[in-house]
């Protein structure tokens, strides 16, 4: 007769004391984690039985173990305007990335040859990469306006390629200034509604200058899927959550959620602290990351996150849910990622929170006013299906 395989633990992480566990909702005593030789989480204890075959990776009493982080807004695709030149590996993996999704970087003509051959079908290991499709046919081949005709817009061939792949987790459209003139945007904005409601998919809101939130969302009152507005801290006037400040909570009890989506252009201190301020409910952080963000304004998600830390008004318990269990929700992926628990795919970031007797960690925006602090998260490295990867920063 023979016996069932043993599922070996493999790995432990072993907490120091002063580390934190985090999983993906709130702080959790801290235990150190096994992982199974299948990449499960095979148990949560203080107490795990170390034989000499396992690797232990110490975790600083600094450190926070917390899920892997998911960025809800990337640019991955190599043939996309923006997603040139970036790839999974070192701009998200070796940053601390470990679920990135990428927002719209392509369309109904252009996601097959581009992110499905390019990204879904070179990755080393599956549904660590994901999309939203956008409504626009060709996504973000150039840099600025892909909603001004929208002859070719086509929601059903956008929602069909969202139904057949179930890599595509949402609908994405553009709709600041530069990309949808007065005239076209409602129409487009029309076209994106019915390819998400078609195939029962969030629906991403890019804003800027151009349409208010509010002209915006009284276009999808009949719409019942989740919507995400991102760039939410972006200082431009006609597109900024302040000027719908006294909405926000109705806003939330109905579905639209706030994604940060760094970015180059889209990300204010003086609108993030105000808004934070005034009660702003974030949900989610994002980078939105591509060839020009990369280097100085959203070079990682924890940078990112160290921009919410900066103003002093979101705790970091929150900010780490904000960019685990939060991202992974609002794509119906909160199953896979987003958590930390015994049985499931042990998908982990350990970051290090960085403290400085003098603010010495630089941050800035998008008008490329400096701010300073004296805390900072930084990725160490992730765990993916139980595989180490090292941070490269
Ligand atoms: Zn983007």
């Amino acid at each position: 007769m023979s016996t069932p395989p043993i599922n070996k633990i493999n790995l432990v992480l072993k907490l120091q004391p002063g580390a934190k566990l985090h999983n993906g909702k709130q702080f959790i005593t801290p235990g150190n984690i096994a992982i199974a030789e299948d990449g499960t989480i095979k148990e949560i204890s203080p107490n795990i039985v170390l034989s000499p075959d396992i690797q232990i990776i110490e975790i600083p009493e600094d450190g926070i173990v917390c899920p892997g982080l998911v960025d809800g807004h990337a640019h991955v695709a190599p043939d996309s305007f923006w997603g040139e030149g970036l790839t999974l590996e070192h701009d998200f993996l070796m940053q601390g990335t470990v679920l990135t999704i990428d927002a719209g970087s392509d369309g109904p003509n252009t996601i097959e040859s581009d992110f499905r051959d390019k990204v879904i079908n070179k990755q080393d290991l599956p549904n660590y990469a994901l999309a939203y499709i956008n409504i626009a046919p060709d996504g973000l081949k150039d840099e600025k306006a892909e909603n001004y005709n929208i002859d070719k817009h086509d929601a059903r061939k956008t929602a069909e390629m969202a139904l057949r792949y179930p890599w595509i987790v949402g609908i994405k459209i553009r709709l600041a200034w530069l990309q949808a003139k007065e005239g076209t945007w409602k129409a487009a904005l029309r076209h994106a509604k019915e390819a998400a409601t078609i195939s029962q998919k969030p629906l991403m809101i890019h804003i800027g200058h151009g349409p208010g939130i509010l002209d915006i969302l009284k276009e999808l009152e009949d719409f019942d899927q989740k919507i995400i507005i991102t760039h939410c801290f972006q200082g431009h006037h006609s597109g900024s959550i302040m000027r719908c400040k006294d909405d926000w909570k109705k806003m939330q009890d109905r579905g639209v959620y706030y994604d940060m989506g760094n970015g180059e252009g889209s990300y204010s201190h003086q609108t993030a602290e105000e808004a934070l301020n005034a009660g702003f409910n974030l949900w989610s952080i994002s980078t939105d990351k591509h060839k020009k963000s990369k280097w100085e304004m959203a070079p990682s998600l924890p940078h990112c996150m160290s921009k919410v830390l900066l103003h002093g008004v979101v705790k970091v318990e929150d900010i780490i849910k904000m960019s685990t269990y939060n991202p992974a929700f609002l794509i119906g992926q909160e199953d896979n990622h987003g958590s930390i628990e015994v049985g499931k795919q042990a998908n982990i970031t350990v970051l290090q929170h960085q403290k400085s007797d003098i603010p010495k960690f630089r941050f800035l925006d998008y008008q490329q006013a400096e701010r300073f602090n004296n805390e900072q998260f930084r990725s160490l490295f992730i765990v993916r299906n139980g595989n180490v990867t090292q941070s490269i920063i």
